[in-house]
């Protein structure tokens, strides 16, 4: 059975393109510098975003706390968003690998004030840690992005103190369509990026970390450190280099998809989509549970084909992708409307 998947970005499966890509990439070991389709995604991939050097990663989390271990030291606090995926959904890894303390900012009203960011940042005292990174996610996994205006004033108070900043860019490719900006507009602002292949691109496994040629070089040993260091990996790297050359252009029609299933949800008597986090290909809503019990919800859904999370915080997310077309969006709200009634 075809099931409309709706929990995420990550349910995407390889193209058969990518397969066929994968059968034939030319491979060799990583960990001597000699798979050239790896080195090709990874200098792809810091051309477009218009940086020194990349390196091909297991995942979005082994890219981010790589970033920070090889930004920080021992004991120094680094400033997170309150509800990042670095402090909320990587393990506590930061703690783990790193021995570094999280600070967290609130990002109201998608902003980050960079006033209260200059407040966090430590001066010279005996009692306190070294602010050693700022961290930053655009888009934002709460569905909104952060201006380039605002990144530029935070990227100014991190050059003041010179403190490097990271961007969790997970989804990097949603926010530039979600800004309407090029490439390179936003990497312009952090010192590196970590882009995730395997979400809205379709890529099955890998995430790259972005930054320059020295950041890189010293990210690679402490990647092998991590058990990061992959051998014949041009096969994983072959569908990164189809998803960067063919599909990062098309997320917008995801966040076209994102805001029509708003639309008709809205609609919905009971519904109530959040339409203020509607940037890229996330839905954010509620349902009263006198209308339709999240249980209910799920299973009745699960019956008719679909594939849904339960709700976070009363929060319900629907994510589109690749895979999610209009008429599956229609065929969703049908269902809805059938399980309410
Ligand atoms: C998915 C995601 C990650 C981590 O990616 P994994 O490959 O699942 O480890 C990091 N940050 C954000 C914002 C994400 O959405």
């Amino acid at each position: 059975m075809k099931y409309i998947d709706l929990r995420s970005d990550t349910v995407t499966v390889p193209l058969m393109e990518m397969r066929e890509l994968m059968i034939t990439a030319a491979v060799g070991d990583d960990v001597y510098g000699d798979d050239p389709t790896v080195i090709k995604l990874e200098n792809m991939a810091a051309d477009m975003v218009g940086k020194e050097a990349a390196l091909f990663v297991p995942s979005g989390t082994f890219g981010n706390q790589l970033a920070i271990v090889t930004h920080t030291k021992r004991g120094d606090e680094i400033i997170v968003g309150s509800d990042s995926h670095v402090l909320m959904h990587e393990v506590g890894a930061a703690a783990v690998i790193s021995g570094v303390q999280t600070r967290s900012i609130d990002i109201i009203d998608k902003y980050m004030d960079p006033l209260k960011l200059k407040k966090m940042i430590r001066s010279k005292d005996i009692h306190y840690p070294d602010t050693g990174l700022i961290c930053l996610e655009n888009a934002r996994s709460d569905g909104t992005v952060l201006s380039l205006q605002n990144m530029m004033e935070i990227k100014k108070v991190a050059d003041e103190f010179n403190i490097p900043v990271h961007l969790d860019g997970a989804r990097y490719f949603n926010a530039v369509k979600a800004l309407d900006i090029g490439n390179k507009d936003m990497a312009r602002y952090v010192d590196s990026i970590n882009i995730c292949l395997s979400k809205g691109l379709c890529a099955p496994i890998g995430s790259l970390l972005i930054g320059t040629k020295i950041f890189i070089e010293k990210a690679r040993k402490y990647r092998k450190l991590m058990g990061g260091g992959l051998r014949q990996t041009g096969i994983l790297a072959a569908p990164g280099i189809y998803a960067l050359e063919n599909l990062t252009e098309r997320l917008a029609i995801d966040h076209e998809n994102a805001k029509y299933m708003a639309g008709k949800l809205n609609d919905i008597t009971g519904i109530n989509v959040y339409k203020n986090r509607l940037d890229i290909n996330m839905v954010f809503f509620t349902i009263p549970e006198d209308i339709l019990k999240g249980e209910d919800l799920i299973t009745g859904l699960l019956k008719k084909g679909i594939k849904i999370n339960g709700s976070e915080d009363g929060e319900y997310r629907f994510v589109t992708h690749y895979y999610i077309s209009k008429d599956d969006i229609d065929y969703v709200i049908k269902a809805v409307i059938e399980l309410i009634q």
